[in-house]
């Protein structure tokens, strides 16, 4: 008798565990052929892509460790799936879904293709806590508010079930027609020197992301509500990637925080909810699919932003003489990674201080970021903008002086990053132009010369953002 054969496709689901795909698949064929198509019409950053490429050869070692073989393919995911169907005698096809536009009609184009050709497809949600369509208000309409949106999903996210049990399958170890090698995506620019930096930081993979998550639990969580807040402490968990990626599940986050035995339920709390947030902007973006370019509330189309001139490469590289802003921009450009109460800083000093449109910001951090995730990433920058459907309030422009003050106190996050005040006391390092000529000698850091002065003067600039928003209101 002739095996029953399955095609799992991979996508942001890096992982052969508690992949739902993978385990509908194990039920129902004798082999499973993993593929993985690498589309050039989706948005990737030159960072992500780097990633893309680690977990791809992580992915692929593991599958053959299982006597399989992943077939990697470069093209119109249509096209490719279309010849696939024809040249092996496929029963059923799956994988698991997406939530951005372009991925949405992609993949109804080719289920319907394959169910045109009788062929099986199932589709299964392992990207996020509860999918987009599922969640509405008493009203039938969906959240564009966080806090009832979440008390809403974490209630049904409580009693969804997390099988730790893992199953049993098997792999296909052929060469598809056609199937090309890993390198032959040409993913990474070895050219770009910057990019080689990032690389030091982080150790990409389904195995990396379980002891990553595992680590956090028994060493971090506990003081997480702190950690959040606290670029200077490494207390958050440095999922963001793995979890874009598909290396690991939320739904298994979730659910070994909220079992743990290690972790306070204000710190459960705190985390889980973050969690909800990555939930909430795939919420958001499902609504709101032009919300990469466009902003939710329509009245911005006519906000005053000033157009791009040389601040926004001072921002980019962290040259702008604000401490924080520079620390922040300098970690994402070193690092690959920037901790969320820098991203709000710096997402506010681009958006109301340099009055640059937050597409700038949106773009750049896409570029640079290990997490760079098409739903996040817009909802991160049209909240902070203000221009988001549940934004922060147009008055709310951060003090970047005394976020640093009160969120690296001691200057440890500045001073790691930004060199040039080493020896500036805790006094000035948020401020550090107000020191003094003699204590700009003798801590060597003098303004202007060692470290720039601020490119923009907070105050004015936080009246002007302010006028700004009085004439769209
Ligand atoms: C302007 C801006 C842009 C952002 N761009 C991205 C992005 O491209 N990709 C991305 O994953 N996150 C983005 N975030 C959200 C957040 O900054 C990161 O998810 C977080 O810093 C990642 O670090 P962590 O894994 O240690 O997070 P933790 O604090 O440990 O949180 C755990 C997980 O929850 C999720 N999460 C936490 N905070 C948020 C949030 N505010 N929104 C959505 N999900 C969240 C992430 O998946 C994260 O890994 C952005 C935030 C802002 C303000």
């Amino acid at each position: 008798m002739a095996l029953k054969l399955g095609v799992h496709w991979f996508r942001q689901d890096l992982r052969v565990n508690h992949n739902p795909s993978i385990e509908a698949l194990a039920k129902r064929v004798d082999k499973i052929i993993p593929i993985f198509i690498f589309d050039p019409k989706l948005r990737i950053g030159s960072v992500s892509k780097w990633w893309l490429e680690q977990s791809l050869k992580n992915l692929s070692e593991t599958i053959r460790k299982k006597n399989g073989k992943l077939n990697f393919f470069i093209g119109d995911p249509l096209k490719i799936i279309s010849s696939i169907i024809l040249e092996n005698n496929i029963d059923f096809f799956s994988w698991n879904r997406l939530y951005d536009p372009y991925s949405i009609n992609r993949d109804k184009k080719i289920k319907s293709t394959l169910i045109s050709k009788d062929i099986y497809c199932e589709t299964f949600n392992s990207y996020l806590l509860n999918e987009p369509w599922n969640i509405k208000n008493k009203s039938g309409y969906f959240f564009k508010v966080f806090t009832p949106y979440w008390r809403f999903c974490n209630e049904i996210t409580r009693f969804k079930k997390f099988d730790n049990q893992l199953q049993n399958f098997k792999f296909l170890n052929s060469n598809l027609k056609n199937s090309i090698k890993l390198d032959d995506l040409n993913l990474t620019d070895k050219k770009k020197k910057w990019t080689n930096k990032i690389y030091k930081n982080w150790a990409p993979g389904e195995s990396n992301a379980q002891a990553q998550l595992k680590q956090f639990i028994a060493s971090k969580a506990n003081k997480y509500s702190i950690g959040r807040d606290r670029p200077d402490q490494n207390l958050t968990s440095k999922l963001s990637p793995y979890l874009h990626f598909g290396e690991i599940s939320p739904m298994q986050t979730y659910k070994n925080i909220s079992l743990s035995n290690n972790i306070n339920s204000e710190n459960k709390n705190k985390f889980l909810s973050e969690l909800g947030w990555r939930d909430f902007s795939y919420n958001l973006l499902y609504h709101y699919p032009d919300m990469i370019h466009k902003p939710i509330q329509t009245k911005f189309k006519n906000f005053p932003w000033l157009k791009v001139n040389k601040n926004l490469q001072k921002w980019q590289k962290g040259f702008t003489g604000i401490p924080i802003v520079d620390a922040g921009m300098r970690q994402l450009y070193e690092t690959g990674w920037m901790h969320n109460r820098v991203r709000m800083i710096v997402g506010s000093f681009l958006t109301k201080n340099l009055l640059l449109h937050w597409k700038n910001g949106e773009e750049w951090f896409f570029d640079t970021l290990v997490d760079a995730d098409i739903g996040s990433n817009a909802a991160g920058w049209q909240w902070i903008s203000g221009c988001g459907a549940d934004a922060s309030p147009y008055f709310r422009i951060f003090n970047p002086i005394l976020q640093g003050q009160k969120f690296d106190p001691n200057g440890d996050y500045v001073k790691k990053f930004v060199p040039e005040l080493q020896n500036v006391s805790k006094k000035y390092i948020h401020n550090p132009w107000e020191m003094s000529e003699e204590s700009q000698m003798s801590c060597a850091c003098v303004i202007g010369k060692d470290y720039p002065a601020p490119i923009v003067d907070l105050k004015e600039t936080r009246n002007r953002a302010l006028s700004a928003f009085k004439s769209i209101s």
